[in-house]
């Protein structure tokens, strides 16, 4: 058998009067008003506790879109064993039904969920059409297709053999079952973390973010109605401690599939220590984490270019992508250029609801982050050495909204460039042209990060100095690019150091994890 070559999908304009426009548009004001509930989903059924929580718009938080659902110990418990259960059919499934479920999946977000799943982004996690698009539906539908072709391609992987033996590797799921925690900032993160285990053949317990479940369960219906049966991907929500916990308890815990904050995921790593002589088998342990990514421009290099990546590749989705830029090294030389260029741009941009399209920047996730981000920007309006060039405004009484927000710093140890702040702050510092050299060692070492970063250079010999220095700086390194929006099939994403641990999602190395290999030699 052979699976369809996979395709990027298309990515829609959205632009005025197109028909997908309108349909988006009609979708999310129908969701806005619809409020809905959001159960636990376990063994194929709709568990409600009634113990709840609210959903509300970033940008709209008077509003409520509905409740979702809190799981207990018990619950989870009883997700773990009829996952165990379910594993015996989906394992022993052919790999072609596998993949027959997930490609439909993909053609369920293509066609009829497109305008769905983009409008419950754009309310859940306040990004704007195009960003919502990039993600929940593009980029998902990559995740399954390509993931579906990668696991043709490593099944089709085999030793040699001999007219005497037969040398064959089956490519077995892992025994016991997978925990996938999904991060608020991508729908696309939500559907492939368990998706991508799932289709190796193993069973799932997903958690999607408290700010993410809205959207998280619109991507649960297409799995759903994809086919995936009963037990194979449960979702809960609920108290994060006591579910990993309970989860952790497990001896079939066999593996996490985890995108979040550094500190959960260390944590996580830990416990999993901890219990290690309870387990079966030594779980995978596979985490993309936090950034502090980097933008670094020689004098050689194009300013206008320089300036589109700053504020696009700080600011998209008010800078809440783990691979937004957030510290610039600009060469003094090209920085009066690159300051005019970024500066008009940033005040080109228009904030508010992701219903009104011309929006391009809208609300932060939440008010714990809206309040963190403005602690640094307050900090940074008092400090002497900080200036503030573009934004530092904020405002909260309706959603959570904070101008993209640019500080130049003369210290480039200051606290907004090492620091992880996860939102639309930019911090800049200039330094010499002669210190070329210098700088990039600088950028190497003012993180503990290593997720993505970009150089701007016209001069090769410059150029080779950074690949060279920054070698292990960037799990996604970008050359006279911005260092956000990584395509699936074109740049397997992902970064080591406290970034994570580098398993590429949405390439073959991330679906080898999600496989226990049985090496079969039989002799004639
Ligand atoms: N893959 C995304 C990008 O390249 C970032 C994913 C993330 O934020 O975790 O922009």
């Amino acid at each position: 058998f052979e699976v369809p070559i996979a395709v990027n999908e298309p990515v829609k304009s959205y632009a005025p009067g197109s028909p997908e426009r309108k349909e988006v548009l009609e979708t999310y004001k129908k969701m806005y008003d619809s409020k809905v509930e959001v159960p636990l989903f376990i063994n194929g059924k709709e568990v409600k506790t009634g113990d709840t929580a609210t959903m509300s718009p970033p940008h709209d938080h008077k509003h409520v879109l509905g409740t979702y659902h809190k799981a207990t110990k018990k619950n989870v418990e009883e997700a773990i064993e009829t996952a165990l259960e379910a594993r015996k059919k989906w394992a022993a499934m052919p790999w072609e039904q596998r993949a027959g479920i997930f490609l439909r999946a993909a053609e369920l977000i293509a066609g009829p969920y497109r305008a769905k799943i983009n409008a419950a982004t754009m309310l859940a996690q306040s990004k704007n059409i195009y960003q919502a698009e990039i993600d929940a539906a593009c980029e998902l539908i990559d995740f399954l297709r390509f993931n579906v072709q990668f696991m043709t391609e490593i099944y089709a992987e085999q030793p040699e053999s001999t007219s005497a033996n037969w040398n064959r590797i089956e490519y077995r799921p892992l025994e016991g079952f997978i925990y996938a925690i999904t991060p608020f900032n991508f729908t696309a993160i939500a559907g492939n973390l368990p998706a991508s285990a799932a289709l190796m053949g193993n069973v799932v317990l997903w958690k999607p973010s408290d700010s993410q479940v809205y959207s998280a369960k619109v991507v649960l219906d297409v799995f759903i109605e994809a086919g995936v049966p009963a037990g194979v991907i449960n979702m809960v929500m609920g108290d994060p401690v006591m579910i990993t916990d309970t989860v952790l308890a497990s001896p079939d815990f066999s593996g996490i599939h985890f995108t979040g904050s550094t500190n959960v995921f260390k944590d996580i790593w830990q416990k999993i220590g901890t219990n290690i002589h309870n387990y079966k088998t030594y779980p995978r342990i596979v985490g993309e984490t936090g950034g502090k990514d980097f933008i670094v421009a020689h004098k050689s290099s194009n300013p206008k270019q320089v300036a589109t990546a700053m504020s696009r590749g700080a600011f998209e989705f008010q800078g809440q992508k783990c691979s937004a830029a957030s510290r610039c090294y600009i060469s003094e030389s090209i920085w009066k250029d690159v300051k005019n260029d970024v500066v008009a741009d940033i005040s080109s941009f228009k904030m508010g609801s992701p219903e009104d399209m011309g929006n391009f920047i809208t609300a932060v996730i939440h008010e714990g982050s809206f309040d963190k981000l403005v602690k640094y920007i307050d900090a940074a309006k008092k400090d002497k050495n900080a200036e503030i060039i573009a934004g530092g405004n904020y405002d909260k009484s309706t959603g959570y909204f904070i101008e993209p927000t640019v500080i130049v710093v003369k210290d480039p140890k200051y606290t907004t460039m090492c620091t992880e702040l996860f939102g639309p702050v930019l911090t800049v510092y200039v330094f010499e042209d002669s210190k070329w050299e210098e700088t990039l060692h600088l950028v190497d070492e003012t993180s503990e990060y290593g997720l993505t970063g970009a150089v701007f250079s016209e001069d090769r010999y410059a150029l080779e100095q950074a690949v060279k220095i920054l070698e292990n700086a960037a799990g996604n390194f970008y050359i006279n690019d911005k260092p956000t929006g990584a395509v699936v099939g074109q740049q397997p994403f992902g970064g080591a150091r406290a970034s994570g641990t580098n398993d590429k999602a949405g390439s073959k190395l991330n679906l080898y994890r999600w496989i226990s290999p049985r090496m079969v030699k039989e002799t004639f």
